[in-house]
């Protein structure tokens, strides 16, 4: 779901480089502890014939003390310590690039594979609301995207695979490491306050690895992040939704994009799979499933706003009509054009109106504050500029380059 995360790379001069992680490398036989749950890690503690409760220390090591050396894990025995060292590693993704913003924002992009096209990104986004500062990070789920939203970057840059539970919580590991790196150890904090699974890929369709890794930032032993700070983005995979409910307890965001199936069929093509009316039944069954102390009290949706196409009067009034009975809050997005983007974006008056409509009915509407117009400045650019290069990107280039080449003849 890579659509929300535009983002600025202005002032992005200040620490831009590439870089190497500054994890260990380690033999490949050996165990990443890095992306285990708290049960996963009992369970190999128990296997090495040690107390299920080192599970717990060790998570804390890693998680809240971003501690990849065995041998700073002073709680633990030095017997032990060895035994891990020999057998077991924490090793985040490698990062490759990063970019760290004047403004504040983050981004990174890391190698998780031998590929050209092995690259995923991750941003984290700083802000301040009522309930003090914020940093959000947006964690990519998948290597590309199947689903070819026709609005994404993402998208066009086609499927590889999806990514371990240790190079999810590695994207979140290494936000917060970033800020902690020159920091004691036993001074060291958690630092990213929010997390949104809306990177690249469909989270839903990397189900138990982003399942584990969302547990792992709800776990007091880990991050302990609270339920509704952590939200999955999903453009619609509706059996899915229906699992979730049962599984965790977390906030959930619908890019929705288009307010009737005609349209989101073109934006959003999974839509010709999942029609709307069984989208926003299963978001309401996902409302249903728990009280008040859930993070499930609405339903956030995202809508880019692309000039001409969904941004007009009528549009906002399906809008509307369609979420009457679903409690949502609405968050406009600006989009931002990348190279070959067959949209533009909606014009800053259209926006409005299309907001004060939306407002006037009584639903929550923000528009989402863009920090730039550059050229990566929407997630998954940045990975295209770093490695464009899969078939389907030129696929698309040659589709653009035709279109031209039509137009030009015909005119
Ligand atoms: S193509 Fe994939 S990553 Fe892009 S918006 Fe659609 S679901 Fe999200």
């Amino acid at each position: 779901m890579s659509s929300v995360a535009v983002v600025s790379s202005e002032n992005m001069d200040e620490k831009q480089q590439s870089v190497s992680t500054p994890v260990v490398q380690a033999a490949a036989a050996k165990v990443n502890l890095l992306g285990m749950s708290r049960p996963e890690l009992e369970k190999f503690f128990e296997d090495l014939g040690e107390k299920k409760f080192r599970a717990g220390q060790v998570m804390k090591w890693i998680h809240q003390y971003f501690v990849t050396d065995f041998a700073e894990m002073s709680n633990i025995s030095g017997k032990l310590r060895e035994k891990l060292e020999k057998i077991c590693e924490i090793k985040a993704p490698e990062v490759v690039h990063r970019n760290y913003s004047k403004d504040g924002t983050r981004k990174w992009v890391f190698r998780v594979g031998d590929g050209e096209g092995s690259l995923v990104e991750t941003v984290l986004i700083p802000a301040e609301d009522k309930t003090g500062a914020r940093k959000t990070l947006c964690i990519s789920s998948q290597v590309g995207c199947a689903l070819d939203c026709s609005f994404c970057s993402t998208g066009k840059q086609g499927f590889q695979r999806d990514l371990t539970p240790a190079e999810i919580i590695g994207q979140l590991w290494m936000a917060n490491y970033s800020y902690m790196e020159d920091v004691p150890v036993a001074e060291r904090e958690r630092t990213v306050t929010n997390v949104v699974m809306m990177g690249m890929g469909e989270p839903l369709l990397n189900y138990d690895a982003v399942l584990s890794s969302m547990q792992l930032m709800l776990d007091d032993f880990a991050y302990g992040m609270s339920k509704r700070r952590v939200t999955l983005s999903t453009s619609g995979v509706v059996p899915k939704i229906d699992q979730l409910a049962q599984d965790i307890d977390v906030a959930l965001a619908i890019s929705l994009h288009a307010p009737n199936d005609e349209l989101r069929n073109e934006l959003v093509p999974i839509n010709k799979k999942y029609p709307l009316q069984q989208l926003i039944a299963a978001c309401q069954r996902y409302l249903a499933k728990d009280g008040n102390e859930s993070a499930r009290r609405h339903v956030t949706i995202e809508y880019v706003m692309l000039d001409g196409v969904n941004d007009q009067p009528e549009h906002a009034q399906q809008l509307l009509k369609l979420l009457k009975n679903l409690p949502s809050k609405i968050n406009l997005i600006p989009f931002n054009p990348f190279p070959h983007a067959p949209y533009g974006r909606s014009s800053r008056n259209r926006i409005i109106a299309f907001q004060k409509t939306l407002s006037d009915a009584g639903f929550v509407c923000t528009i989402r504050q863009t920090r730039g117009d550059d050229i990566d400045a929407a997630c998954g650019q940045l990975v295209g500029q770093v490695a464009d290069r899969t078939r389907r990107a030129e696929q698309w280039k040659k589709k653009v380059a035709q279109q031209q080449e039509i137009l030009r003849t015909q005119g």
